[in-house]
């Protein structure tokens, strides 16, 4: 750590304390999408904070995927940390066809017809390459194009002549996005392309799913048949999603806000406070969440973030989100590494500071009446009663890690596991720092083992108290029902 130099005497009449820059891994996880730009650079972006490299299936080839995904694994074993990697299937997105000249410029009030088909689309209409075109549109209905930087409006839908008048104009070229937030389109969910995408990323042995354009819980579900015993990642970023988000929070394991699309759906100005209502909706519900898109935009192109960049990703950890994503920051852009140091960084301030800890905590007791809940709460009681600063807590499937993280203790969660898909799924989980452990027979032999380990470490001292939580007996998934308060160095006896 380093001692800054004096602070100015303003900082300390705001209650502020400034003084010390921090260093290490932020409580916050950073997930990075990989791509040209970063897939050389793996063992980098982990030291510098990625927690969870992102495959993204709207771009690249089965082959990309497959080396990427084969890279993370070797960068993480060598360094003997566990690094989640999420696979993002593309889902239903909608697509333009081709335009006569590839590019075209609409102008405001403008009229086009609409037609479904690849195109190429002759002067005064535009192609959409998806069906349904005359079945979903209706007067009134918005239509965005390209991520929002074109807006029409239906004025004419009569069997199958569509009409739209442009209100917003733009540029627009060949395969450019389509958002209908208006209209009931019926896509399906998986896509065939979906179905190949889900095949690869199990033969490829990754740790989660992200599914893009989920409309409601049945989306969910459809997917996790195609990805049996994996945790699922429902992409929030349709209007329809926002309507159904209680059903679709009860079927997932997470959610992503996932800004980019949702942001052309919602008005610009409602995001922030969608935001903030869909991470405490996640949080209450038990569940994580990823806030992703734009969160260090000008980083593609420079080596320093704006303020106001500075700002949104403090805001989203004040939120209360898991994890923030870096999208074309660490897939295409020019300062990968210093685009997942500079959110680490910025995640590890907001940690120390009081306000972060003043966030009301969320208590979800009766929503799960189990033993897990129950262990979850009392050893977040405990370690903050004494002012711990670490909770150990061993675990098969993860889930009593996932309940002591919701209630967001002051203290980090050590979680120790001898399952590796449970070490890289826990990756994702806000305060939690997995380990790999040894499946032991009993807890004397467990406690002793993990104090050894974590001395070792040094993530822990002599003397030091700790909270643990086990299940006994041990190995059983689902069957935590131990808080234990001991002292590192202490005799173990638990007879
Ligand atoms: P995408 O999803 O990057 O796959 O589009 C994230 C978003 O829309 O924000
Ligand atoms: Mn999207």
């Amino acid at each position: 750590m380093v001692q800054n130099a004096l602070l100015p005497a303003a900082n300390t009449s705001l209650g502020l304390s400034l003084g010390v820059a921090q260093s290490g891994h932020a409580h916050t996880k950073v997930v990075a999408t990989l791509g040209p730009a970063s897939e050389r650079r793996i063992g980098e972006l982990i030291d510098a904070g990625m927690s969870v490299a992102r495959l993204n299936f709207s771009h690249g080839t089965p082959d990309d995927h497959k080396r990427r995904a084969a890279l993370v694994r070797a960068a993480a074993a060598e360094r003997g940390v566990p690094v989640g990697v999420l696979a993002d299937i593309q889902g239903p997105k909608l697509r333009m066809g081709r335009l006569q000249d590839r590019e075209r410029r609409l102008e405001a009030g403008e009229h086009l017809r609409i037609r479904s088909g690849p195109g190429p689309a002759a002067q005064g209409e535009l192609c959409f390459d998806f069906d349904g075109v005359s079945e979903a549109l209706q007067a009134g209905h918005r239509v965005f194009l390209a991520d929002g930087a074109v807006e029409l409006e239906i004025e004419e839908a009569r069997g199958d002549q569509v009409v739209a008048r442009v209100v917003r104009g733009g540029l627009v070229g060949d395969h450019k996005g389509v958002n209908l937030p208006d209209s009931s389109l019926a896509v399906e969910l998986p896509t065939a392309k979906d179905r190949r995408d889900l095949e690869l990323a199990r033969a490829l042995g990754v740790d989660v799913i992200g599914i893009s354009f989920v409309a409601d819980a049945a989306d969910v579900r459809a997917v996790r048949l195609l990805a049996p015993g994996m945790p699922v990642i429902a992409k929030i970023e349709r209007l329809s999603a926002l309507s159904n988000i209680a059903a679709i929070l009860a079927e997932s394991d997470g959610i992503m806000v996932a800004r980019g699309d949702l942001g052309v759906e919602v008005e610009l100005e409602h995001l922030p406070l969608v935001q903030k209502s869909l991470l405490q909706a996640a949080l209450k519900a038990g569940k994580f969440a990823i806030t992703a898109t734009e969160m260090l935009e000008s980083m593609v192109e420079s080596s320093r973030p704006t303020r106001a960049e500075v700002a949104d990703i403090a805001n989203a950890v004040l939120d209360g989100t898991d994890a923030l994503m870096l999208s074309a920051e660490t897939a295409v852009g020019k300062y990968p590494v210093e685009a997942v140091a500079t959110m680490n960084r910025i995640a590890l301030a907001i940690e120390h500071s009081q306000r972060y800890y003043d966030l009301p905590r969320v208590v979800f007791r009766s929503s799960e009446p189990t033993f897990s809940n129950a262990i979850a709460l009392a050893a977040t009681d405990a370690a903050g009663a004494l002012k711990l600063s670490k909770i150990v807590c061993f675990t098969e499937t993860g889930n009593s890690v996932r309940l002591i993280s919701r209630y967001r203790p002051s203290a980090e969660i050590i979680a120790l596991s001898p399952n590796e898909r449970t070490l890289n799924t826990m990756t994702l989980l806000a305060h939690v720092r997995p380990l790999a452990f040894p499946r032991l027979t009993s807890l004397e032999e467990m406690l002793a083992l993990a104090c050894e380990r974590l001395l070792e470490r040094r993530w822990v001292t002599q003397g030091e108290e700790l909270v643990f939580v086990a299940g006994v007996p041990p190995g059983v998934s689902r069957s935590t029902n131990v808080v234990k308060l001991h002292r590192v160095g202490e005799r173990i006896d638990l007879h």
